[in-house]
């Protein structure tokens, strides 16, 4: 069940009403539901019960402390893609032996860093992280916990810029190099050889690509064993999609019997890094309609919220359905229109051609926005991100207060003269 329901005509997130929200906290702002996450992880990890496995979130597709601290709660383990990542786990209180840290650019602090407080693995997508990070370990005295990222070259039937799963794109080690690096890594004192691992891509809707892609990773699995390199873990990555408008993903019980279905006796823990699924629908976007605005036939809602807010529209094309939060009963005429926001983009809308009946003042929903929302938020056009909160029943939070003008302002400084030249002779 989706956590924004309609009751007595008022759009509600759990048992709060998106009206009283928008006044207690202004808007653009995010509004997360922390029953729909505790569902979504129960669901999954209940969907893989019988079969040693862990849940790490991925933490890019939703960082709100809160959300960390939520899912730590729950006892998932994290994805990471950078140092900044790692330290927010921390703050959350996740346990850093629950960290798998993925990502094509680690560098020399993040891995010190991650070594420092003990991450249970490293997802090495090059031959040349897997030097660097023998070096770091060798130099702190500690045997780094390693996997290699294998790129499968499978297509994920998603959209280009959230594949990663093929040859062309720039993750991962190909199937081939695998079994050469693995020999290296399993004869080097400083790591330790702990899994594999794939992530092909992001919102897919089908599960012939994960099957493929499990198919590979299990005959190197076994090219492995007979090279005498076990394995403790498969780590199949993310990307199960979500239902934005008229997709059809897999349910999880659907996913997991696929898998479990060519995994057969092999009893190595598998790990999983979903992030969107987890996220993406107990999140909610409201934002205000500033202006009814009509050009030459062609409608437009100006509202407060912006590409900068919320990108996916932009950045990918992505459709997120936008509803008024208000009674329809009391509603005007509904006109087709594009929403729109006030960045100075002809790319900053957040739904076009839609059926909306709303007037100045009004307040929109724009669902599905709990997954690379707040995350992919810029200052772009100087406008401060918005607030999180987040809602448990009929309770609700402040869970990331409203940026000011001095927030933005404050790494700043003005020259002020000090660069002019000297004078001659000086
Ligand atoms: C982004 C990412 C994920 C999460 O992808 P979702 O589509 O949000 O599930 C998992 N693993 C890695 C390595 C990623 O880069």
């Amino acid at each position: 069940m989706l956590p924004v329901q309609r009751t007595c005509g008022v759009l509600h997130l759990e048992d709060v009403a998106l009206t009283a929200l928008a006044e207690c906290y202004g808007t653009p702002l995010y509004a997360y539901s922390a029953s729909a996450i505790a569902a979504r992880y129960r669901a999954f990890t209940a969907a893989f019960e019988g079969h040693p496995h862990r849940l790490c979130y991925a933490v890019k597709a939703n960082s709100n402390l809160a959300v960390l601290e939520l899912l730590a709660k729950l006892g998932a383990g994290f994805d990471i893609v950078s140092g900044g990542e790692l330290e927010r786990v921390l703050r959350a209180g996740g346990d850093p032996g629950s960290v798998v840290f993925s990502g094509v650019g680690k560098t020399v602090a993040e891995m010190e860093r991650a070594l420092e407080v003990g991450v249970a693995c490293f997802n090495v997508e090059s031959a040349a992280e897997l030097d660097r990070l023998e070096a770091v370990a060798a130099r702190l005295g500690r045997r780094a916990p390693v996997s290699l990222r294998v790129n499968p070259d499978v297509d994920a039937a998603t959209h280009p810029y959230i594949s990663t799963g093929l040859k062309e794109n720039k993750f991962g080690i190909p199937v081939a190099a695998a079994p050469d690096l693995y020999r290296r890594a399993a004869a080097t004192p400083s790591l330790e050889v702990r899994g594999i691992d794939c992530h092909i891509g992001s919102q897919l809707t089908r599960l012939d690509p994960f099957v493929a892609a499990l198919d590979r990773i299990l005959a190197l699995v076994e090219t492995l064993e007979s090279d005498g390199i076990a394995l403790e873990h498969i780590d199949l990555g993310g990307g199960l999609g979500v239902r934005y408008e008229e997709e059809d993903p897999p349910s999880i019980a659907a996913y997991a019997t696929a898998i479990l279905g060519r995994l057969g006796n092999r009893r190595e823990t598998l790990l999983f890094e979903p992030g969107r699924w987890l996220v993406a629908e107990a999140g909610v976007f409201l934002t205000r309609v500033e202006y009814v605005k009509e050009n030459e036939g062609r409608h437009f809602l100006v509202v407060d919220g912006a590409m900068n807010d919320l990108l996916r529209p932009a950045l990918y094309g992505s459709w997120h359905s936008i509803e008024a939060v208000g009674d329809p009963t009391q509603a005007g005429k509904t006109e087709t229109v594009d929403v729109v926001g006030p960045v100075c983009e002809s790319s900053d809308f957040l739904g076009k051609g839609r059926q909306l009946a709303a007037c100045a003042g009004d307040l929109l929903a724009v669902h599905t926005a709990g997954a690379y929302g707040f995350g992919m938020a810029s200052n772009y056009n100087s406008r401060n991100r918005p607030a999180e909160v987040m809602v448990q029943g009929n309770r609700h939070m402040l869970v990331r207060r409203r940026e000011t003008l001095d927030d933005q302002l404050a790494l700043e400084r003005l020259v002020a003269g000090s660069l002019d030249a000297p004078p001659d002779g000086a």
